[in-house]
Formats: C-alpha cells, structure tokens, sequence
C-alpha cells in the first residue's frame, strides 16, 4: 500500500508521526517514506511493506496530510502506475524537464574516441539547438579484444567539449558501481561543465549490485537498456532496483531484442512496447533505432531502416530517441557502419519532428473520442 502526502506536508510533522505509528501497529507491516522530486512538484509517499493485505484505506484516508492511498496490486512499487490517474512525476536535471510528455533527442557518439570527433559532433548539435547527447567512455564489447572505451582517462575533455557548447545531458553508459564516482569527481572537477544520465544495459540490465549502486546516489539520472534477452517483466523489476533505492530520475530506453528473427536488423525492434511501458509504468520512455537495427540499410522508398523504426517509435509516443552518429564513421573504435552522417543530422531532426507532430496529432484525435464517449 503507497499513502501519497499532499504537496505541503511535512514528512516530519505530529500527523505523519501518527500515521506512520497507526500502520506499524498492523502485525507484521513496516514503513518506509520516498521522497521523489517530479518535474513540477515533489511527491512524499509512505510505503507500507509486509502483509498489508487486509489493512483498510480509510482510517489512513481521515489523516489531514493525506491526499490519496493506494492499493498496490501489481509488482512494479516504486515505478509502476497502479492507478489510472496515479500521476507520472518525470524529473527535471540539470534544466532538463524529462516526462511521459517531453520529447528529446540524443544524438552522439556510441564511444569517445578522439577530441576533434567528439568537438565535431557537439558543435553540430549546437547549431540545431540540441542540449542532449550520448558518448561512450567505458565500452561493454562482446571481444575483449575490441576497443574498451577510454575510461575516467577521457572524462576531463569530454564535459569541457560538451560544456563549451552547451550539452546539458550525456547519456554515459557505466558497467561497474567506480565508472559512477569517476564520472561524479570528473563533473565536480569540471565544475559541472555538463551533465551525465548514466546508462545500464542492456547487457548488464541484471547486474543488480550495479543497479542498487546507481539507485543509491539520487543526483544522477539513470537511463535503463532493456535486457535484451529477458522478459519485459523482469527488466521492469530491475528498474526497481534503482527505484526503491531512492533514485526515481529514470529513463526506460528500448533497444531490439536478440533473436534471429529480427534478421537483417541487428536486434528485433520492440518499439511497439513504447506505449506499454508508458502505461505499466510512470517513466520516460526513450528508443535507441542505432542499436535495434545496427546498420545502414536504406529501403526502396529511399528511407534509412533507422529513420523508419524511429519513426515509428516516435509516433507511438517515444519520450526521446537516442542515435549514434559519427563525423567519420570509418574512424569510429566502435559501432561505425551503425552510424548517420553529419550531413544526415538535421534531414533526421524534421523526420523525427514530422513523427512527433503526427503523435500529438493522433492524441487529439484520441482525445475527442475520448469527450464523445
Ligand atoms: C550503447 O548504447 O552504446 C550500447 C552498448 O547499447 P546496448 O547496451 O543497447 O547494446
Ligand atoms: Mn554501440
């Protein structure tokens, strides 16, 4: 059971005190209190955990400080939406509103290999007025064999190229809990130059000891990479992880699932779980069209297959589209025949706004059957 406090109570004050006693007098329920800060307000909930199954709402209802109570049937806690109305807070960092209804793309490098590539890419988003971005410094590779990514040692240059013009967000994978104290030292060192959403997953999207460490600290935003071996239901409960360690800045990012019947495409692209994820849960949803299809295949119309699934991402609601490019993809270390073009950049950004103007345009429309009915 979730009691939600109204926006002016005081977590420490003699009504919350008495309302925490009352629920711990059940046998065997405890309570822990989440404090989330939403994009446009801050949200108190009191979790009552244990066997709460036959603990009524009302009595905890009469309370002054208690907007509403709810009943939790589903497994998701922290993240899940349990009701209809249960609002979807989202977040906002470093001037970054991140919701199920703000829209961002994340264009970047998929890894930092040199400075004069990475000022090239920044400099371009720059010109399209893009605050968002991806790059690599610590590389999860399937050989290890294959270029790892440059670490902590990059970290200095690439939020001082990224501060110089402007990126707010970096979405920076991390595959060990030290990546995310070197990338808070290296930001602090920067003098906050910049700002990093540190990316999970896919392949470590059950590494869970990584997970609580990232939902541990609560400055960071967390990107999730949907496992892409393992069911919906499972990445969602390692979300969880993160959440109920007290971080709720959390973006759910779908990249293709690994199964050869995706084939030609690099993973089988699961966009259409877009607006599932939006209703199981209260995150942002972003798609990454880079990874799910993995090459540069252009289809009889004239169309990239990246263009196409992010298009078909976006009008399904996407909350932001993450994508590899490269000035020079035959010098990228990693992931170059994925990569779009610089000349590609702003021919994506008014694809992606033609698809993303179709889905507001299809939300009125969803909308006036809704006033009809
Ligand atoms: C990446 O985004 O660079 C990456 C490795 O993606 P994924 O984990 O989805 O394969
Ligand atoms: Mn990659």
């Amino acid at each position: 059971m979730i009691i939600v406090l109204k926006a002016d109570a005081d977590a420490r004050s003699e009504d919350v005190r008495r309302l925490i006693q009352m629920a711990e007098g059940y046998p065997e329920v405890h309570t822990e209190i989440h404090q989330i800060q939403g994009a446009t307000r801050a949200l108190t909930e009191i979790y009552l955990l244990g066997s709460t199954g036959v603990i009524p709402t009302a009595p905890f209802e009469e309370f002054a400080c208690v907007e509403k109570v709810v009943r939790i049937t589903e497994k998701f806690r922290a993240i899940g939406r349990h009701q209809e109305d249960y609002e979807s807070v989202g977040f906002t960092y470093n001037g970054v509103q991140v919701t199920q209804d703000s829209f961002h793309v994340y264009p970047g490098l998929c890894a930092v290999d040199d400075r004069k590539n990475l000022e090239q890419m920044c400099a371009a988003l720059k010109e399209h007025g893009i605050v968002t971005s991806r790059a690599g410094a610590y590389k999860p590779r399937t050989s290890p064999y294959d270029f790892q990514g440059h670490g902590a040692s990059c970290l200095p240059w690439v939020f001082e190229i990224a501060g110089k013009y402007g990126i707010r967000i970096i979405a920076m994978e991390v595959t060990h809990e030290s990546h995310i104290a070197e990338i808070q030292q290296a930001l602090d060192a920067s003098g906050q130059a910049t700002g990093v959403m540190l990316q999970i997953g896919t392949r470590n999207a059950q590494n869970f000891e990584l997970l609580k460490a990232a939902g541990s600290q609560h400055e960071l935003p967390v990107l999730f990479k949907r496992g892409m071996g393992i069911t919906l239901e499972e990445s969602l409960n390692a979300v969880e992880y993160v959440a109920s360690g007290g971080n709720r800045k959390i973006v759910f990012c779908l990249r293709g699932m690994k199964t050869n019947l995706g084939d030609p495409h690099r993973n089988f692209v699961d966009f259409a779980h877009v607006p599932v994820v939006k209703r199981l849960t209260r995150l942002p949803v972003v798609i990454d069209p880079s990874h799910s299809v993995g090459r540069r295949a252009v289809a009889p119309d004239g169309i990239l297959d990246i263009f196409h699934v992010t298009a078909q991402g976006v009008i399904a609601g996407a909350n932001g589209v993450l994508v590899d490019f490269h000035p020079h993809p035959e010098e990228a270390l990693c992931d170059g025949p994925q990569a779009l073009l610089m000349p590609e950049l702003p021919v994506f950004l008014e694809d992606v706004r033609i698809a993303r103007d179709a889905y507001e345009a299809r939300r009125r429309n969803a909308a006036t059957l809704a006033r009809r009915s």
